[in-house]
């Protein structure tokens, strides 16, 4: 004879023998026992099969009486069977989680990998940073070709600029990368900062801002950006994110992960990014105020570029049309690639925005920075 006892945990079973009468009862706690789940609120099973683990298993017909018997002892179904019978608890069960993983990923990600940025060591990011630049090196960037005096210049601001940050500026405390500048050619006008505080600038960027008749506050404006990509350590924090982003899925999916992490990595790169670029431009506007420079020459030279890279893609296009070639592979496309696809934060990446970014760097005010 089988009874259920009600206790704190939830039913326990009970063996009664029946060919011994009077020998002890063989009581089962409810860890002990795999429960059967039910599967439909209006269909029993015909027959309902208790597994008792190691002592066996239990077949019961009464299922009906069974059931009484498991809501009468305060069994309470658990919300995988819930799930399984209630199709809205399935659909509100599937919507938390959507919204969790939602969450996760656009809040909790970023978070996460700006709290642990703290703890990778800055001898990290600059073997990381040397690595990166010796294979661009090797790769597209040529040595620059700008005379030793005007880098000597420039570098002689740039240190300046870098040693007038003031501390309230600081993202990570305690965070003190050396700052180097560094000028290659082989690239289009633009500048970047690599992890652990070398800012490279290009010297099409300094030939650009010269054609334009902008003077050096200009590409100042441009290295207090990259300053600010390094301070804030954008490319630390992006890689962490992924990683976060790849153990968090692995976790809330299990085996699917691989595929899914790779198209998430990609999406936190591009998703964040224009973040990023808005944290370096708050963090510019501020340190070039601070050191009483005004930003509305780089907010000029960011314009110049942004439209000169138009009309060359027009003028690319326009030539490719009147060849009567096919719009696929314009040569555009390739010399645009942005070196941010290398792992490091260009100062160029392609913005929707640059207008509206240029316009608040021309007025030196942002509505988005928070008051330094
Ligand atoms: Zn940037």
């Amino acid at each position: 004879m089988v009874g259920l006892q009600p206790t704190p945990k939830g039913p326990s079973l009970v063996l009664h023998p029946m060919a011994a009468p009077g020998a002890a009862p063989r009581v089962f706690t409810h860890d002990q026992v795999a429960w059967p789940q039910a599967w439909s609120a209006h269909r029993s099973p015909r027959r309902v099969v208790v597994d008792l683990r190691d002592h066996g298993s239990l077949e019961i017909d009464a299922t009906a009486q069974w059931h009484a018997a498991l809501a009468a002892a305060g069994a309470r179904p658990g919300l995988a069977q819930r799930m399984q019978i209630h199709w809205p608890v399935l659909l509100a069960v599937a919507v938390a989680a959507a919204v969790a993983v939602a969450l996760f990923y656009r809040f909790g990600t970023p978070w996460a990998a700006t709290q642990l940025t703290r703890y990778v060591p800055l001898s990290w990011e600059t073997s990381l940073a040397e690595n990166a630049l010796q294979q661009m090196d090797e790769g597209t960037l040529k040595p620059s070709k700008l005379p030793a005096e005007r880098q000597a210049q420039l570098r002689a601001r740039f240190d300046q600029l870098a040693q007038q940050t003031p501390p309230a500026l600081q993202r990570y405390r305690g965070y003190a990368p050396r700052l180097t500048l560094a000028f290659r050619s082989g690239m289009d006008a633009n500048a970047f900062a690599l992890p652990g505080g070398t800012v490279v600038m290009t010297d099409a960027l300094v030939r650009v801002a010269a054609e334009k008749g902008l003077d050096d506050n200009a590409l100042i404006g441009v290295l207090a950006h990259e300053i600010g990509h390094v301070a804030h350590r954008h490319t630390t924090r992006m890689l962490v994110e992924q990683g976060v982003l790849n153990v968090g899925l692995g976790l809330a999916l299990g085996d699917v992960s691989s595929v899914l992490s790779t198209g998430g990595s990609l999406l936190t790169g591009l998703a964040y990014r224009r973040n990023h670029e808005r944290e370096a431009d708050c963090f510019a506007i501020a340190l070039m105020g601070h050191a009483a420079l005004p930003t509305a020459p780089m907010g000029q030279l960011l314009l110049a570029i942004a439209h000169g890279e138009e009309d060359a893609q027009e003028k690319a296009e326009a030539q490719a049309q009147a060849k009567g070639e096919t719009k696929a592979g314009k040569p555009a496309d390739t010399k645009r690639a942005p070196p941010g696809e290398q792992g490091v934060w260009s100062w160029l990446s392609s913005h929707p925005d640059t207008v509206e970014r240029a316009t608040e760097l021309e007025r030196g005010h942002a509505p988005r920075c928070a008051a330094p």
